[in-house]
C-alpha cells in the first residue's frame, strides 16, 4: 500500500540508527539527508569538536612535560593543518554512514524531505509514500537578534575558520560554549567567554560550577553577567563589540553558542496534526508518537536530552516498537555525560540541589578536592575535584560529579555501577587502582556535609 515502511527524515545520529535497526528487523526503509550524512554529531558536533579539544590539550602537554625532563620543543599550532586534517576523517566518516545504510538495505535519499501529509514525504520533486514517518531533523544554533549578529559565527561554522583567531570572544555559558573557550584557549587564542549569567554551565551542580569557574578562569578571560548590543567590522576586518554595560572591545572572531532550537522549519508539520512544546520542540508520547499517529519523532527535535547517545537509544527503541513487538520505554535517569573543557567535567544522576529536594530524609556528601600526581611534578596550578552524593534512608549512591583530566572517561564506569544500584558500601569494599585519579571514589571516607 506504501512505498516504505518507515520513511526517515535525518541521517543524524537518531534517524540513522532507527533506519537501520528497522531495516534490521526486515522492515522496508528510506531515508532523506539534505546537508550531511551522521549529522550534527559527526559533522559540526561531538566528533570535530573533540579532535579540537585533543589539539588543545597538547599545548598543556607541552609546558608539562619541561619538568618531566623534556627540552627543546618550541611547538607551533598551525590551524590549516587541524582544520584540513579534521575534514578528511570527517569525509571518511560521512562514507561509512553511506555505506552502513546501504549495506543495511537502506534506501538513501539525497534532499530536502518535506512532508506532505500522514504518509506523504516530497524529496526534490519526487513524492514517496510511507506507513510511518520519523522526523528526526536534530537542531540548529541559535542566535539572538542583537545589531551584527550575521558577523558572528556559530558551531556550525567554527570549524571550519579560514584562518586562526588571534582574538575570539566565545558568548554564552553551556556546554559548547565553554568546551569552544578551552579549545581556543588551548590552540593559543586569547579567548573571552561573555555570559549573562555569574556563572556557567546552568543546570551542573553548584560545587562542580565552582570548581570549573576557578579553573576556566586561568586560560580564559570571563565577562560574566554581560550582555552583547551590537556587533560592527572594521575596516582591518576585526570585529568590534559593544557591551550593553557600557565598555567595546575587539575580536578577530565572534561566536555565538547561545543554544539550539528543533530543527522544524519548513518541514511541511502544517500539514499534519502534529503539534509542539513551548519551545518549538515536537511533542511525543513515551512511544516517541506525535498528535498525527503513523508520525514519529526523536532526537534533538523533540527537546528532551540532546546527546547523541540518547538519540540513539531513542532510535534503537523506536524500531523495536515499530517492527520487533518491543515495548520498552525511554529511562532518561542516570544519563552520564561530560563536558569536554579544559579540564574535562563528568557527571552522572542527580546535583546536590536535586538530590536534596527528591530525598526528604537526606542526603550524605563526600568531596575531594587534590592536585593531580602529574602536577607535582609539572608544576602546573590545575586542581581536580570529585564529589559524590548518597541518598541516607537506603546509602544508595544517587550523583557522581568530577573536574579534571579524563573526567568523562571515569564517569562511564562509574554510570555503569549506578545503574546497578550502587552503594557506598559497595564503593568503599571495592579496591582501588593505585595511583589513579578514580581510585578518589573508592576511597572517601570523610563525609562533607549532611542534610
Ligand atoms: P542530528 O544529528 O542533528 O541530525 C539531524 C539531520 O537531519 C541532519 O543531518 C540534518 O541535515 C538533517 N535534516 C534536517 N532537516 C532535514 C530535511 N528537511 N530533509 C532532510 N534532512 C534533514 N552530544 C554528545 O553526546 N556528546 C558531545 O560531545 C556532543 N558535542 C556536541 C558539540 C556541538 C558543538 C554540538 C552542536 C552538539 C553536540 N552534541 C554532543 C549533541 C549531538 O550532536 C546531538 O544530540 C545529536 O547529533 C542529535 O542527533 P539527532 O539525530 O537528533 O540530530
Amino acid at each position: 500500500m506504501y512505498d516504505y515502511d518507515l520513511f526517515v527524515i535525518g541521517a543524524g545520529s537518531g534517524g540513522v540508527r532507527a533506519a537501520r535497526m528497522a531495516a534490521g528487523f526486515g522492515a522496508r526503509v528510506a531515508i532523506a539527508e539534505d546537508r550531511y550524512m551522521g549529522g550534527t554529531c559527526v559533522n559540526v558536533g561531538c566528533i570535530p569538536k573533540k579532535l579540537y579539544s585533543y589539539a588543545a590539550h597538547y599545548h598543556y602537554d607541552f609546558e608539562d612535560s619541561r619538568r618531566f625532563g623534556w627540552s627543546g620543543l618550541e611547538p607551533a599550532f598551525n590551524w590549516a593543518t587541524l582544520r584540513d586534517n579534521k575534514k578528511q576523517e570527517i569525509s571518511r566518516l560521512n562514507g561509512i554512514y553511506d555505506k552502513i545504510l546501504d549495506k543495511a538495505g537502506v534506501q538513501l535519499i539525497k534532499g530536502r524531505a518535506v512532508i506532505s501529509g500522514p504518509h506523504g514525504v516530497v524529496v526534490e520533486g519526487k513524492s514517496h509514500s510511507a506507513a510511518h514517518i520519523l522526523v528526526a531533523t536534530g537542531g540548529w544554533p541559535f542566535v539572538p537578534a542583537i545589531r551584527g549578529h550575521e558577523l558572528a559565527v556559530t558551531s556550525n561554522e567554527i570549524f571550519d575558520l579560514a584562518s586562526f583567531p588571534e582574538r575570539i570572544l566565545i558568548v554564552g555559558g553551556g556546554y559548547i560554549a565553554v568546551e569552544f573557550a578551552g579549545i581556543f584557549a588551548g590552540l593559543g587564542s586569547h579567548t573571552t567567554l561573555s555570559y549573562r549569567g555569574d556563572t556557567p554551565l546552568k543546570g551542573f551542580d553548584a560545587d562542580i560550577r565552582q570548581a570549573f569557574f576557578s579553573e576556566m578562569q586561568k586560560h580564559v578571560k570571563t565577562l560574566m553577567a554581560t550582555n552583547i548590543e551590537s556587533i560592527t567590522k572594521g575596516a582591518d576586518g576585526s570585529l568590534r563589540v559593544g557591551f550593553e554595560e557600557g565598555h567595546q572591545e575587539v575580536f578577530d572572531c565572534v561566536l555565538y553558542a547561545t543554544g539550539r532550537k528543533p530543527n522544524t522549519a519548513g518541514l511541511g508539520l502544517e500539514n499534519t496534526k502534529v503539534s509542539f512544546n513551548a519551545n518549538g520542540s515536537i511533542k511525543v508520547g513515551d512511544g516517541f508518537q506525535t498528535a498525527e499517529p503513523s508520525i514519529y519523532a526523536l532526537g534533538d527535535v523533540i527537546g528532551r536530552v540532546a546527546l547523541t547517545p540518547v538519540a540513539l537509544a531513542e532510535g534503537m527503541l523506536l524500531a523495536r516498537r515499530l517492527f520487533a513487538a518491543g515495548a520498552g520505554t525511554m529511562n532518561y535517569d542516570n544519563i552520564p555525560t561530560a563536558v569536554f573543557s579544559h579540564p574535562n567535567i563528568g557527571t552522572v544522576g542527580l546535583s546536590e540541589e536535586q538530590a536534596r529536594s527528591r530525598f526528604p530524609d537526606g542526603i550524605r556528601i563526600f568531596k575531594s578536592d587534590f592536585r593531580h600526581l602529574r602536577h607535582t611534578l609539572s608544576g602546573r596550578d590545575e586542581r581536580t575535584f570529585i564529589k559524590l552524593i548518597v541518598n541516607k534512608s537506603d546509602d544508595r549512591v544517587v550523583g557522581i560529579h568530577m573536574v579534571g583530566a579524563d573526567a568523562g572517561e571515569i564517569i562511564q564506569g562509574f554510570a555503569v555501577a549506578m545503574n546497578c544500584g550502587l552503594t557506598k558500601a559497595q564503593l568503599d569494599t571495592t579496591i582501588g587502582i593505585h595511583p589513579t585519579v578514580a581510585e578518589e571514589l573508592v576511597t572517601l571516607r570523610e563525609e562533607s556535609s549532611q542534610g
